[in-house]
């Protein structure tokens, strides 16, 4: 870790608190609890997303418009009209959106529709488009590579904050490993150290660690208990009917019920997961 200059912790009590809206930011003592689909599939499934959610304890919504796939032939994601949705629905539920950027020439309309651009994992070591987010102020959200080591990780924040943006969220969302039976290894190891060597908030994705949603809550729980500053959750108003990641979708009630049972666990930490005031957004029919 000798070469990261800015990633890391310069004092005991040094720690970034990124601002993700008004009302919403990470690293602080408050948790930042996201959910939303894999994929943004239509605006009515985001009605449904946001119109449940927005009165949980949950901050945030993610939702992919540019879907890294395995195959080519899978579901790339609505793109273009898949922004429009995430920006109709920031605006009239007043909930912050976060969704992945995967090419340098997708950053402008990203940053000018989305509060947070995720870069993922398999983009973790994409230097010209880390680079690139660096001349951004917009939050990033890093995830970490399938098989990147914390220093590769740590290296690749450092790509962000060197070229000019503080903004960097961290986020571990599994490994690769031999075992077949969860989707990659959930490395809470990692987030312990990651929040002892730097000052940047650190989330944990426990969805596509786990790849079954059975899993996903206590894993959630686990994440908070080592350490995390959040967690971003996979959900879905119709789980099994998900086009991308429906095995490890959570329903609905579901992921509301995970963030109130988050809520009395970071209680117990000395954290808390607040309710966003909402006032002046009164969900209205879309026009569209
Ligand atoms: C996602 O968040 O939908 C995603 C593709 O995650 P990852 O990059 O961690 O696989
Ligand atoms: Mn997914």
């Amino acid at each position: 870790m000798q070469k990261a200059k800015l990633a890391l912790k310069r004092y005991p009590q040094h720690q970034t608190i990124v601002q993700i809206s008004d009302q919403v930011s990470i690293g602080g003592e408050a948790l930042l609890i996201v959910g939303g689909p894999c994929a943004v599939e239509s605006l009515a499934q985001m009605e449904a997303v946001a119109s449940h959610l927005g009165n949980a304890p949950i901050q945030a919504l993610r939702g992919g418009v540019y879907k890294p796939r395995t195959s080519p032939y899978d579901f790339q994601g609505l793109g273009l009209e898949g922004l429009e949705i995430l920006a109709d629905i920031r605006q009239r539920y007043g909930l912050p959106v976060i969704t992945e950027v995967m090419a340098i020439a997708q950053i402008e309309a990203i940053a000018t529709y989305a509060d947070v651009l995720q870069v993922g994992s398999r983009n973790m070591q994409n230097f010209d488009l880390l680079k690139a987010l660096g001349e951004i102020n917009k939050p990033v959200l890093l995830k970490r590579g399938l098989a990147a080591t914390l220093e590769e990780f740590v290296m690749a924040a450092e790509y962000i904050l060197s070229h000019g943006n503080p903004n960097v969220i961290l986020c571990e969302r599994g490994i690769r490993s031999f075992d077949t039976y969860t989707r990659n290894v959930l490395d809470l190891g990692a987030v312990v150290a990651l929040k002892q060597l730097t000052h940047l908030p650190v989330m944990v994705d426990p969805s596509h660690a786990a790849g079954k949603r059975e899993l996903v809550p206590d894993l959630a729980k686990a994440a908070i208990a080592a350490g995390a500053d959040g967690v971003i959750v996979e959900c879905h108003p119709e789980p099994e009917q998900s086009i991308s990641d429906a095995r490890q979708a959570l329903s609905l009630p579901d992921m509301v019920h995970l963030a109130e049972t988050l809520q009395t666990l970071a209680s117990a930490l000395g954290r808390s997961i607040p309710t966003l005031s909402r006032a002046g957004h009164f969900p209205r029919l879309s026009l569209v």
